[in-house]
């Protein structure tokens, strides 16, 4: 792997002392009783070292220049393997690997060693991780806020082809060599109680918070290490303990247990990720979760904002704070109390600093995600919190008004408080309100926030909703996960590309040649084979690497339509044992996905794959034309052997409905074919890529519109398409079941009689013919060479920089700050 200028002082003989140092100090072995997994940490540690300096020097120089910077703000950062990331951004892969080797190690087995810390669900907190990464690369000052979950997301193993969870306890026994505990950035967060009234020194009749119970939230650091630059940026994750270890009283009292108690639901606080990807459970401890995220991460922007000797009345100069969807609004009436109550501001001076530093980032319009906290709950835990939120609205109300006088059904909509038997708070509507610039994810999602969710909130607030298409770091998901074809690409366009995505069109020019054809699938071919070996290691499952290697990794959702690919697969299964003159390349079909624990259909799909898998691919009658691999355990690691082996991307979501992606973008930067839906940015990728190099089917978000308000009817669908027909019979067979009919029939049931929500049954035919086509074309070798060359070479424009500029330029107005 090449490296571009070291940004570090490397001293190779310093820094083996530094990892045999820390291999008996921190983690007392000596180098004959050493393990891998302890040579990692010392590795990590040793390291580590070096970034906290850069750290903390970082923090220092833009203090002292006192620079406005953005505060990211999310409940997930999904952030993966630092390591092998962070010897690329500081250029010392190989002089690392080179130290290591001289201690007897190889560099890539001690990376296999990290444990992934999975503190998100999916695509939002991978998005808040990509962002961290490009705004440290691009030297845009910021500080990304989150939680120091002790469980990340559920580890997933299957039990008989069922999902089985169990905990992520990611830090281990040793604790996360990267990250760094900062005592002196402590917050205390109060909680329930009650509001009182009180007349200050000049008489004013104020109101005050008083808490029932305080909490502690203890910061932890992690290092974001800027590419080829110095600078390195905290991602700061909040822990909640408690004020104090025991109950005095109690103690005394000889209840020991009871004493510790108050601790054990304080550590609760961040004890585990919520599960759940696009979908609001409503529970007490969630909003718990964050309240005390927002309440730690406010206090410290504001202890910054004093250190570096500022007035409260320039917070908006210096600070943006932006939401990463709605799950860190309370942040705003956060941010308003502390004005008024703390900082005796009168509420105009204190909403006109507020409304200017706050944005917010709309992920989605499902219904069912979209966050409605009740009114007694935040009434109950946050009393003062509820008072502003009705004081917002209050205000708010009277501006609808003025703009449509005595309209009582614009207002009931755009209320934040939402009426009925339980009042409801709508999170989104008091972010619009309260926000300075709304942005959704992909052009198509951002017009349909204006056109669906928010057209009156367009109106009343004109230029506040923007666009700005997601993105990914190409550090991460080309340069690291695929050496292979960074090399390549280094020999034609040069270097310099990591960082300028948009380089990677000099790559167009070799599509039809017909050496650099070869070399490429070369590299693709090498990539499937890394992978099928792991499969045979993993799994025992042989992979033919001449076989289509079709790939489709991302949540269980039922909008996201796994069930749709499995029909596909179940009529090629039909037509394969049915149909004498039918053909087919090899394929393999790669799923990789977690489920919520609490979402059973979702779990019924995985265990449907998985049973399908079981039978194809032990199913001589095939002739190995067709497999099936569940991979369990979906994870950023996972996703980076993956993707670079993927020939096809499924990216296959009801029109409409995926806000944007991102897996899509990763997968048409490392050479695999899209077959996707007119949605979320496939749109975009469509436009870059061209249509001949992607292959699209299925109904436009319009015609999904038309046929939910004309009523789908799914039996036309099963009555006049044969081979839909077939394949969704074979789901109340025992063919995958042996014994046991009905253990798949309630995918069926949900598509036939439960009215099919996804209009699975709409686009199957139109899916099946893509298919066909995608298999025309990959037995053409050279056509399928040019179109992946042309997958790589055009989407520069999904370089998370890209994103990342697009926020600075129209939202956040920062300035780059280069560290010396
Ligand atoms: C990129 C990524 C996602 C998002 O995938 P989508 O296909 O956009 O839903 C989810 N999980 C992981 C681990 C990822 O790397």
């Amino acid at each position: 792997m090449t490296t571009r200028g070291q940004t570090q002082q490397f001293d190779k003989a310093l820094f083996k002392a530094s990892v045999e140092k820390h291999l008996v100090t921190t983690y007392a072995k000596t180098p004959e009783t050493a393990d891998s997994r302890s040579w990692y940490l010392a590795v990590g540690k040793a390291l580590a070292e070096i970034s906290t300096g850069s750290l903390l020097e970082t923090e220092k120089q833009l203090a002292e220049q006192n620079v406005r910077s953005v505060n990211y703000l999310s409940l997930e950062f999904l952030i993966g393997r630092l390591t092998g990331n962070n010897l690329i951004s500081m250029g010392l892969y190989e002089e690392v690997s080179a130290a290591v080797e001289e201690l007897g190690l190889n560099l890539t087995d001690l990376l296999e060693e990290e444990r992934d810390p999975a503190l998100g669900n999916g695509g939002l907190g991978r998005l808040a991780a990509c962002f961290m990464d490009s705004l440290a690369a691009q030297e845009y000052p910021a500080v990304g806020y989150g939680l120091h979950y002790e469980y990340g997301l559920f580890s997933q193993s299957f039990e008989g082809g069922h999902q089985v969870e169990a905990p992520d306890a990611w830090r281990g026994i040793e604790g996360y060599p990267w990250e760094v505990v900062r005592p002196e950035l402590g917050q205390t967060v109060g909680l329930f109680g009650s509001v009182e009234t009180y007349t200050d020194k000049a008489g004013t009749i104020c109101r005050r918070w008083v808490p029932a119970m305080t909490v502690e939230g203890v910061a932890w650091d992690l290092p974001i290490v800027g590419y080829d630059n110095k600078s390195v940026y905290p991602l700061r994750l909040w822990e909640c303990r408690s004020p104090a270890p025991f109950n005095l009283a109690r103690f005394n009292d000889g209840d020991y247990v009871g004493a510790q108690y108050g601790q054990l639901e304080a550590g609760n606080v961040t004890k585990v990720l919520y599960p759940n990807d696009n979908h609001d459970q409503g529970k007490t401890l969630r909003l718990m979760q964050q309240y005390f995220h927002c309440a730690c991460s406010i206090a410290d922007i504001l202890r910054r904002h004093f250190a570096a000797g500022n007035k409260i009345e320039d917070l908006a100069k210096l600070e943006s704070i932006q939401l990463n969807d709605t799950h860190p609004t309370i942040a705003i009436p956060e941010l308003m109390r502390i004005l008024i109550d703390e900082h005796k501001l009168g509420w105009d001076a204190a909403w006109a600093i507020s409304s200017k530093v706050f944005a917010y980032t709309n992920h989605t319009l499902l219904p069912e995600a979209l966050e409605r906290w009740s009114e007694s709950l935040i009434a109950d835990m946050l009393p003062r919190h509820m008072e502003i939120i009705f004081e917002i609205n209050h205000r708010f109300m009277t501006l609808v008004e003025e703009k449509w006088p005595g309209n009582n059904e614009i207002k009931r909509k755009l209320s934040i408080i939402e009426e009925g038997q339980q009042r409801m708070v709508r999170m989104a509507n008091l972010c619009v309100v309260s926000t300075y610039a709304v942005n959704g994810v992909a052009a198509l999602h951002s017009e349909l926030v204006k056109r669906d969710l928010f057209p009156e909130f367009n109106e009343l607030f004109p230029g506040r909703l923007h666009n700005v298409t997601n993105g990914v770091t190409p550090r991460r998901w080309l340069k690291f996960c695929n050496p292979g074809l960074t090399e390549l690409v280094n020999e034609k366009i040069g270097t310099e590309w990591p960082a300028k995505l948009d380089q990677l069109s000099g790559l167009a020019k070799f599509a039809e040649d017909k050496k650099f054809q070869k070399r490429y699938l070369a590299v693709k071919k090498d990539n499937k084979q890394r992978f099928a070996d792991w499969v045979q290691d993993n799994m025992g499952i042989e992979l033919d690497t001449n076989a289509i290697f079709d790939v489709q990794i991302k949540r269980l959702h039922e909008y996201k339509r796994q069930h749709l690919n499995l029909l596909h697969i179940l009529s090629l299964y039909h037509r394969l044992l049915n149909e004498p003159t039918f053909d087919m390349h090899p394929r393999v079909f790669i799923f990789a996905a977690k489920a919520a624990p609490g979402y059973a259909l979702a779990k019924d799909i995985i265990f449907a794959i998985n049973k399908v898998a079981d039978k194809v691919n032990n199913d001589p009658r095939l002739g190995g034309k067709l497999k099936v691999v569940f991979v369990p355990d979906y994870r950023v690691s996972l996703a980076e052997i993956i993707i670079p082996a993927a020939d096809v991307s499924e990216q296959i979501s009801t029109a409409g409905l995926e806000a944007s992606g991102t897996g899509n973008m990763k997968l048409a930067l490392n050479g695999a074919l899209t077959i996707g839906t007119m949605d979320g940015a496939n749109v975009e990728i469509r436009e870059e890529v061209g249509d001949e190099n992607i292959f699209i089917f299925g109904l436009l978000v319009d015609e999904v519109l038309k046929q939910k308000e004309e009523g789908h009817d799914p039996y036309r669908y099963y009555h006049a398409d044969s081979l839909l027909r077939a394949s969704l019979d074979l789901l109340n067979t025992d063919e995958f079941t042996p014994g046991n009919p009905g253990q798949l029939s309630a995918i069926r049931q949900n598509l036939l009689d439960g009215g099919d929500p996804y209009l699975v049954l709409a686009d199957f035919a139109d899916y099946v013919k893509a298919h066909e086509k995608i298999d025309a074309e990959y037995r053409d070798q050279a056509t399928w060479a040019r179109k992946t060359i042309l997958n790589t070479a055009l989407v520069g424009k999904f370089s998370s920089d890209r994103s990342i500029r697009d926020y600075v330029n129209n939202i956040w107005k920062l300035k780059a700050v280069s560290v010396k």
